[in-house]
């Protein structure tokens, strides 16, 4: 018997890899199990552990007994993939698959199997955890369930999520039928996206990463189909200005000069009292916001910040979590509006990063990352050089104009939450990588960039990595930023 001392893992999966590994598994379904050695990219965010599937070391000719129909490993297999966590980083992990419509739950064979795995990779690969997970396919659902061990005890894993793919775990699964959750309010959305959408909203986690116009249009839209758990970040506070574009507030916030998180958090649940709200005063790529971040089902980009832009990136890269990113930019010429843009990016952990897709100026994300003190002293080295006749330029960049207004931020962040719940249910995807429209051109002048990533970049090679990829880290938060602090709810 083994019993888990909590439940708070999360294994994540990127789209291509699980439907590879449920190829691998199913071999010689549906009666007869099989499995594989996998490494998992990993990070402690202090409220459990977050597990990304990095690669899989599948079993050779030879290496498995195919003469039984369950699953028996010969020592051969166990030892070479021991040998090899020597000299890689990455929990090792082993998945097998239970047969068709038998539930995923450990048999005996697995509690001994885990009880001497755990123990002996931890000879290996010391400090690491093992992972042990079991994959079935439940009545046409794919199924999970798994465990890990890690500093003397076992852990359950509380959720396993598959980039833009719904998957369960056996225990939702039995809770669901008991709960046989109905709310009027969403019933028209099952009846659009079919009738399990409403559940899986409600099971999900979705970070909004900025609590402006678009982040208050993208959160309103999500609270009110029903998503279970919003992850709200934005460093800043409510001014007059914002009045024109963020959804729910109203002049006294500007006034108290509320922070945007703690008007969202109240929109929220004025909406829906029963969604869990964590609301953060903080930004990416800040350590505690990764934490809380990695642990959502999705995370919706909708800050104008390009370090912001380019850790979500990196976010889903290294921990495969699925992320929409939006924007907008509003063009002017001779005192006429020339053109009024939405962007809609596509971060999944096979697509080109941001710096593959060229987003990302580094002369900006340095001038972003600046401390006040900095940026004064850069913008007065700048006007001194201007007064002298020089090019300011290698001194300072000029500030981009933040002009956006409300109907094109709302636009904006309702799309982003539209293709959110897309992934969320499974039911439709982003038919593009890069959308940007101009609504002010003939047709909106809608281009979908055809980007490819760049061979030589680190995000082809760090994929599920975690903290793991270290070296690689594309970005790290400044000692000047206050600490990300939580609203206490
Ligand atoms: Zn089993
Ligand atoms: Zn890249």
């Amino acid at each position: 018997m083994i019993r888990l001392a909590q439940n708070d893992a999360v294994v994540r999966f990127s789209k291509g890899d699980f439907q590879a590994l449920a190829a691998l598994l199913f071999r010689r379904y549906p009666e007869y199990e099989w499995a594989t050695f996998a490494r998992f990219g990993w990070r402690d965010t202090g409220r459990g552990l977050v597990f990304s599937l990095a690669s899989v070391d599948p079993p050779g000719s030879g290496d498995m007994n195919e003469s039984v129909g369950h699953v028996q490993i010969r020592e051969s297999y166990s030892l070479r993939t021991a040998l090899s966590a020597e000299k890689h980083p990455f929990a090792v992990g082993v998945i097998h698959s239970h047969p068709e419509d038998c539930l995923p739950a450990p048999s005996s064979i697995d509690n001994d199997m885990d009880g001497y795995y755990a123990t002996y990779f931890s000879d290996f690969a010391p400090g690491r955890p093992y992972v042990s997970l079991i994959l079935s396919r439940v009545e046409g659902t794919l199924t999970l369930s798994g465990r890990v061990y890690w500093r003397g005890g076992w852990h359950g894993v509380e959720k396993f999520a598959v980039e833009t793919l719904p998957v369960t775990t056996w225990q939702a699964r039995e809770r669901n039928f008991r709960r046989g959750e109905a709310r009027e309010r969403t019933a028209r959305l099952n009846s659009a996206f079919g009738s399990e959408a409403a559940l899986r909203l409600r099971q999900c986690a979705v970070a909004v990463i900025g609590a402006g116009g678009t982040g208050s249009a993208a959160v309103e839209i999500l609270a009110r189909a029903g998503v279970g758990k919003l992850i709200l970040v934005d460093p800043d506070r409510m001014e007059e200005a914002n009045l024109e574009r963020v959804h729910g507030s109203q002049p006294t916030h500007a006034r108290q000069a509320i922070s945007k998180v703690e008007v969202a958090r109240e929109h929220v649940l004025a909406i829906d009292p029963t969604c869990q709200v964590e609301a953060i005063i903080g930004r990416l790529p800040q350590k505690e916001v990764v934490d809380a971040v990695i642990r959502a089902d999705l995370a919706v980009g909708c800050t104008d910040q390009q370090h912001s832009r380019l850790a979500l990136s990196d976010i889903a890269v290294r921990y495969l979590v699925p992320v929409i990113d939006c924007g907008v930019a509003l063009e002017g010429a001779n005192g006429a509006v020339t053109a009024q843009v939405i962007q809609i990016v596509r971060f999944l952990a096979a697509d080109p990063c941001a710096l593959c897709r060229g987003m990302i100026l580094p002369a900006t994300i340095s001038q972003e990352l600046m401390s006040e003190e900095e940026r004064g002293l850069r913008r007065a080295q700048a006007e001194d050089a201007r007064t002298r006749g020089e090019n300011p330029n290698q001194y300072w960049r000029r500030e981009a104009q933040l002009n956006t207004v409300g109907f094109l931020t709302t636009t904006a962040g309702s799309m982003a939450a539209g293709y959110a719940m897309g992934w969320l249910t499974g039911r439709f995807d982003p038919p593009f990588s890069r959308l940007q429209m101009n609504l002010l051109g003939r047709d909106l002048d809608v281009t979908d960039s055809a980007e490819i990533p760049r061979a030589e970049c680190a995000c082809r090679r760090i994929r599920g990595w975690a903290d793991q990829a270290n070296a690689d880290a594309f970005l790290n938060a400044p000692a000047h930023w206050d600490a990300a602090r939580w609203i206490d709810s």
